[in-house]
């Protein structure tokens, strides 16, 4: 169906079985949020939770709280859900650290488990800190980094690959990786699978147990809706639970922590890849960003996002031709994630205009415009919206403000 008008974009909605979820967030008025894929929106439950756990549970039961409050079973808790959202088991997920960390973590123990491997295969456009964590563990482990210039994997992988680590999403274009295909393809050269589930979780049907997955990490902030700084997650398929060795052995990991043990003796599984105390306040807001995504199957958010972006696409086409914007996500909706980036010679401060006018996207260096559309909360009318603002500033060339020239710190 060709969309012509708001009223149309509004069918849509109306039909949408998905939309009630809208009401679990907190979103402002005036603003069509383009960037949870960057800052997932505040929970409604969040806001409640957190002024109980601040005021009640830190503020009056203080240490109690632990086992009161069960501050303490808390990654326990999110594990299970994020499992759900990625197709693991519960107890397959950890939910602990940043994505950096964990990734710090998996790709060590990933070697750890194919001692006589040499080569680590990335892929140099990935998001900066993962080639960062990437070149480390080359180094400290005496491995080689085998870089790929966003091609396929596949033929990088041979029978000196101990693993690849690759997001499923990429965070500059949003081209979507084949995690089925690409997996099979390591597995059939005796590697492992890292996915980097960042831009995933929460947004697309993953499946890690079909796909046979050996090791994943991704991030609570971004579709989760953990709010600023979540703790992010790390998944290890159960039939390296045995063999697993995390190269951060906390005292939150031991098998018994309290028994204060001056001997190290790892927490079965996943357990060990919780490293120290957690960010009680920032898991308890996860929990609750998690917990908005109940009820509501991968697969359902799979297809609004698809169908979210498709007409996100189809009007930028059809209602801004010819005004310097060139589609950077490939147009087949299998082969992007819930993100679409557009090319265009004044990126920055096109993107300020827009934040003026009320859309939140972001740039990315050095000439991207990128949308991230969440099914959760985000309606047809949305995205109406964000193309005819986006018309109006193209027309009017309000990009050319001198004013929005000026780059804030954070971009
Ligand atoms: C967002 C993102 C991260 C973030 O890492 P942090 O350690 O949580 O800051 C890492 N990798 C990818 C691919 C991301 O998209």
């Amino acid at each position: 169906m060709r969309i012509d008008s708001r009223a149309a974009a509004a069918g849509l909605d109306d039909a949408d079985e998905l939309a009630p979820m809208r009401a679990r967030y907190a979103l402002p008025d005036g603003v069509v949020y383009l960037d949870g894929n960057s800052l997932g929106p505040l929970p409604i439950a969040a806001q409640e939770r957190l002024a109980h756990v601040i005021s009640h549970e830190w503020g009056r039961r203080l240490i109690r709280s632990w086992n009161e409050a069960e501050w303490f079973t808390a990654s326990e808790r999110v594990s299970g859900r994020i499992a759900r959202l990625v197709g693991a088991d519960a107890e397959e997920v950890a939910v602990a650290d940043s994505t950096s960390v964990n990734l710090f973590k998996l790709l060590v123990a990933g070697c750890r488990l194919r001692p006589d491997r040499g080569v680590i295969v990335m892929d140099r456009h990935d998001f900066p800190t993962d080639v960062y964590i990437g070149h480390s563990v080359a180094e400290l482990l005496g491995r080689r980094l085998r870089m790929l210039d966003g091609g396929e994997p596949a033929a990088a992988l041979d029978g000196d690959v101990a693993l690849f680590a690759l997001s499923e999403v990429d965070f500059r274009t949003g081209a979507r990786r084949d995690v089925p295909a690409v997996t099979a393809a390591a597995h059939r050269a005796g590697a492992l699978a890292l996915w980097d589930l960042s831009h995933s979780a929460g947004a697309l049907d993953v499946d890690l147990t079909s796909a046979g997955a050996d090791l994943a990490v991704g991030c609570g902030y971004k579709y989760l809706s953990g709010g600023p700084g979540a703790p992010a997650f790390a998944v290890v398929a159960r039939r390296h639970h045995d063999a697993l060795r995390t190269p951060l052995p906390g005292w939150t990991g031991h098998a018994d922590p309290f028994a204060m043990d001056p001997q190290y003796r790892a927490g079965h599984g996943v357990a060990q890849l919780r490293s120290g105390t957690p960010p009680v306040l920032s898991l308890l807001a996860l929990e609750e960003g998690v917990c908005a995504l109940d009820g509501v199957a991968p697969a359902a958010l799979r297809r609004k996002g698809s169908a979210l972006t498709q007409l996100f696409i189809e009007l930028v086409e059809s209602r801004c031709p010819g005004m310097g914007l060139r589609l950077v996500t490939p147009a087949e909706p299998e082969r992007r994630g819930s993100q679409v980036s557009l090319r265009h010679p004044a990126a920055y401060p096109l993107v300020q205009a827009l934040i003026r006018r009320g859309v939140i996207g972001d740039f990315r260096a050095p000439d991207i415009v990128r949308f991230g559309f969440a099914a959760a909360y985000l309606r047809f009318v949305d995205v109406w919206d964000a193309v005819e603002q986006l018309r109006a500033v193209l027309t009017a060339a309000e990009h050319e403000d001198p004013e929005l020239a000026r780059r804030h710190t954070v971009t």
